[in-house]
């Protein structure tokens, strides 16, 4: 018999409120945008969740409970058209939500577009451009792959290898076998990777790449192609927005000509394949300097940050606030609505 602990049943109270009334508190706030943010899209059992970050996926089922919850509470749109709107000062509806989906995940295509399209609502994917249709990944699953395969193969031993040594210094008791490798120890040891630049972390991952030789990543195609992407676009559903040339964080440390390629290149490179018009921009990360937000703002009607938040007719469109949802943290409706809230 299973019984819930005193805190598991405050916090599901605490939950079961908020849910009762956040929608209320939020009839007093005025044309507001809630714009959510959304990674992968995979259903339970899928081999691709085995070394995923639990802040990276949903399933299936929770887009579409989020989605019909969302509906009951606002009208759905269009995260571009929101904006012209609010820019050539038409009306708004009361309280609308945008749905953004970052990186360009192929099960984007596969598990979340028939949502989509059956709740009718529209979307918009930041793609990164150079990526698209090419079968590479970003660093992050390419390390997770990477280790998991060299820990299955050489245990602790490991990290007596030059190429895997670094790791030793992101977390103080790295994993020893593959059993260890968890996604939440993934997630500590990616996070504290970040502190370093990401040129030098896929150097870094080439590295262990070449040391473990035929086990090269990707493990398969993960990411979108060109003829998926035409196929949402010519529906009318899906909005394909930039995310950069190689997801590169924008810092102060790159150089004009970097931050051009990235920002205004990735346009280009984008409408071109697509043959969609390409509006917005989507930070790598969340990072964005004055500078590369000032540049965005010259070749793009929006952007979107990872600050949480609403957005609003008041706030700078070229650091649109986002609601992050991810499946631990708003796997049922009522969490749903708190995190919504941004009580949790
Ligand atoms: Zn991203």
């Amino acid at each position: 018999m299973s019984r819930r602990t005193p805190k598991a049943v405050v916090k599901h109270m605490a939950e079961f409120a908020v849910a009762k009334t956040a929608p209320l508190l939020w009839r007093s706030r005025d044309r507001s945008l809630v714009v959510l943010m959304y990674h992968r899209v995979l259903p339970p059992g899928d081999s691709r969740l085995e070394l995923e970050q639990p802040g990276m996926y949903v399933h299936p089922s929770t887009l579409r409970l989020h989605l019909v919850a969302l509906k009951q509470h606002f009208q759905p749109v269009q995260l571009d058209h929101w904006i012209q709107a609010a820019l050539d000062n038409t009306s708004l509806p009361e309280r609308a939500f945008a749905i953004t989906f970052d990186d360009g995940w192929a099960d984007n295509f596969e598990h979340a577009y028939p949502v989509l399209a059956a709740e009718n609502v529209p979307a918009t994917i930041f793609v990164v451009s150079d990526m698209v249709g090419t079968g590479h990944l970003f660093w992050p699953e390419r390390l997770g792959t990477l280790l998991r395969q060299g820990l299955a193969r050489h245990a602790a031993q490991l990290y007596s290898f030059g190429e895997f040594a670094w790791l030793r210094t992101l977390d103080a008791q790295m994993p020893s076998s593959v059993q260890e490798l968890n996604p939440e120890r993934l997630d500590r040891i990616i996070n504290n990777a970040k502190r370093d630049d990401d040129a030098t972390l896929s150097a870094r991952v080439d590295d262990m790449a070449s040391r473990l030789g035929d086990s090269q990543c990707p493990r398969e195609i993960e990411l979108l192609d060109w003829e998926q992407i035409r196929e949402m676009t010519r529906s009318g559903l899906i909005s394909i927005g930039s995310h950069t040339r190689r997801h590169t964080r924008l810092s102060d440390d790159l150089t004009a000509e970097r931050l051009h390629d990235e920002i205004a290149e990735s346009k280009h490179v984008i409408e071109s394949n697509a043959g969609c018009e390409v509006r917005l921009f989507c930070y790598p990360n969340g990072d964005a300097t004055a500078t590369a937000r000032a540049l965005v703002a010259k070749h793009y009607l929006a952007a979107c940050s990872t600050m949480p938040g609403w957005h609003s007719v008041r706030a700078d469109r070229y650091m649109i606030r986002r609601v992050a949802v991810h499946q631990d943290i708003a796997g049922n409706k009522t969490s749903f609505l708190a995190r919504l809230s941004g009580w949790i």
